[in-house]
């Protein structure tokens, strides 16, 4: 078959017949931001010529900082419209150089994506001339289509209904505060559920009325589990399988559990606190297994579900053959990507809420696409380099039309010359994010903190600006001046702002969550949900990194995401755990 790019490949495999393996077929590299060592293994090797691409230049760790940086941190900010003036909700922070529209716009008819083509110059840096272009193409507000309804402040969602403050989830009802989630209802400041109903502050599988459960399957009506399965009216217990009236591991009677239960009041924010500390010290103290999945077969990573070959990934679900990625269902042979369902061969790929790609490489936002490199925002198109916001398009580069023929010509070019000048294989730099990196994912994730350290590797950072949804002519009451108990709340408090003095945050309760924590007697918070959703990948310590460790029961050396320096007790090997808890 006759290459559409034979200058490319003439060059790239010029390059590979150049690069110095070690015997095994691997090769160390030193990261060019962090200066750490990296090994990229021989079957790595193996998938980047494969596709034929470089190397990479920079660390796994690294690599997903970057990702991170495109997609934005879980908040809203109030934006002018370029196309209507109006004021929107915006995951863009007021100053965004970008042009923003209304969302509903961005995805009809009424503008032209074509019009802001360019010609390319292959002599020219890359990278300076699509940062030209992706200032002029406008963007949605909101990465939201049609399917929601009376779903407003939500963003990278579909199928949802009465839903406020939802990020990267699809079908629900009633929920406020939450993140990541498929199919459920009336829930709060819950994230990566499935099918919750009624549940507060928890995160699992099939959870019904649970608050503060964690790693919870199958449960109902129970508070402060970490990994429990078929557990009810259970009470801060761990490790539990198919249990009933238990209290901090102790079999009860129901008349007993009930009396206990009695004497608890959870919407007393300071008796609240105290078994939120005893809460932490139970999942340290809990047995832990050294990686978490069903049915994984020769992979390393955590929380995979029907996984083979995998190498890295935390969250992957039916998936083959992938590697240092996170959070994607149904990828094969991928390597590098964040998010997603239905994937194959992609590679550096921000995926999050994208489905049904294919070979899709250094690209963003895109959906329902394949063979697209460096294009942002692009849905439902193929065969296109280098492109912003196109639906429906094919063989364009710079936005601008070609026939096939001129397309592979002009791409050919392109790649030689970026390869030439060690511009192509990687992602976009970080300078070309859309968001200040302090208004990025990389503020939910531990170990992305250092602004100056980010800085100097050229993330572009801006004066953290105020969040939207504060109007601040109420009357503001500081955190720590609100009533303890959700009794003594009356209805005045939707009326007023509340300041997060911790944070410095101002922010409002809305009628549904205060109703909420009524029914269900939980106190009124006084962290700023933007915080409060970021919040739980830190305290899981969630890093795209594993280490080896003694299990606490064998001593046998296993792989595990519990980083021994943070001193997690009881790490068990799959073996012992299965003998003592499953
Ligand atoms: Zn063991």
């Amino acid at each position: 078959m006759n290459s559409n790019t034979p200058k490319f490949d003439q060059a790239i495999q010029q390059y590979f017949a150049g690069l110095e393996l070690d015997k095994k077929g691997g090769q160390w590299r030193t990261c060019r931001f962090s200066g750490e060592k990296f090994y990229v293994r021989p079957e790595d090797v193996k998938f980047y010529r494969k596709i034929s691409v470089p190397l990479p230049t920079l660390s796994p760790l690294e690599r997903w900082r970057r990702k991170l940086a495109f997609a934005p941190g879980y908040q809203f900010f109030k934006v002018r419209s370029a196309h209507t003036g109006k004021e929107v909700i915006s995951v863009y922070p007021a100053n965004t150089p970008f042009k923003i529209c209304e969302h509903e716009i961005w995805f009809s008819d009424q503008w032209e994506p074509l019009t802001y083509g360019k010609v390319p110059d292959a002599e020219q840096p890359f990278f300076d001339q699509f940062r030209e272009l992706q200032r002029e193409v406008p963007r949605p507000n909101l990465n939201n289509d049609s399917s929601n309804v009376n779903s407003e402040y939500t963003n990278s969602s579909m199928h949802l209904k009465n839903c406020y403050v939802t990020f990267d989830s699809v079908y629900g009802e009633d929920l406020y505060y939450f993140e990541c989630c498929t199919n459920n209802k009336n829930c709060m400041d819950c994230w990566a559920c499935l099918s919750a109903d009624s549940c507060y502050g928890s995160h699992g599988t099939k959870i019904f009325k649970c608050s503060f459960c964690y790693w919870t399957e199958n449960s109902i009506k129970s508070y402060f589990l970490f990994d429990c399965k078929s557990c009810e009216y259970c009470f801060m217990c761990s490790n539990l399988r198919n249990k009933k009236y238990c209290f901090s591991n102790q079999q009860l009677s129901k008349e007993e559990y009930e009396k206990k239960i009695r004497e608890i009041n959870l919407g007393n924010y300071e008796e609240l606190q105290k078994y939120l500390r005893d809460f932490q010290e139970l999942r340290r103290n809990a047995i832990k297994k050294n990686i978490y999945g069903e049915k994984w077969v020769n992979s390393v990573g955590s929380w995979m579900v029907n996984v083979k070959d995998c190498y890295f990934v935390l969250f992957a679900y039916e998936s083959e053959g992938v590697c240092y990625s996170l959070g994607f269902l149904g990828a094969r042979d991928s390597y590098d990507v964040l998010g997603g369902t239905n994937m194959e061969l992609c590679y550096e790929f921000l995926a999050i809420s994208a489905e049904n790609n294919y070979g899709i490489k250094f690209s963003h936002t895109t959906n329902n696409s394949r063979d697209l490199e460096y294009c942002d925002s692009c849905f439902s198109c193929h065969d296109c380099f280098g492109c912003v916001g196109l639906r429906n398009k094919s063989f364009c580069v710079f936005n601008k039309q070609y026939s096939p023929e001129e397309y592979w010509r002009v791409v050919d070019l392109l790649k030689t010359h970026m390869l030439g000048r060690g511009e192509y294989g990687e992602f976009f730099p970080p300078a070309l994010a859309p968001f200040p990196y302090n208004a990025s994912l990389t503020t939910a994730y531990p170990g992305f903190e250092d602004l100056e350290k980010a800085k100097q590797d050229g993330y572009w950072i801006e004066s953290a600006p105020d969040d939207a949804s504060v109007e601040t002519s109420l009357p503001m009451l500081r955190a720590s001046e609100l009533p303890l108990d959700i009794k003594d709340v009356d209805d005045s408090i939707l009326q007023k702002v509340i300041l997060d003095e911790e944070h410095n945050k101002k922010f409002r309760i809305v009628p549904f969550e205060l109703a909420f924590y009524r029914k269900y007697n939980l106190p009124l918070p006084r962290v700023h949900p933007f915080i409060r959703m970021a919040q739980w990948r830190k305290d899981m310590d969630l890093r795209l990194q594993f280490w080896e460790v003694p299990c606490a029961k064998c001593g046998k050396v296993v792989p595990t995401m519990y980083d021994p320096a943070r001193g997690e007790k009881n790490i068990y090997c799959e073996p012992c755990y299965n003998a003592k808890v499953a």
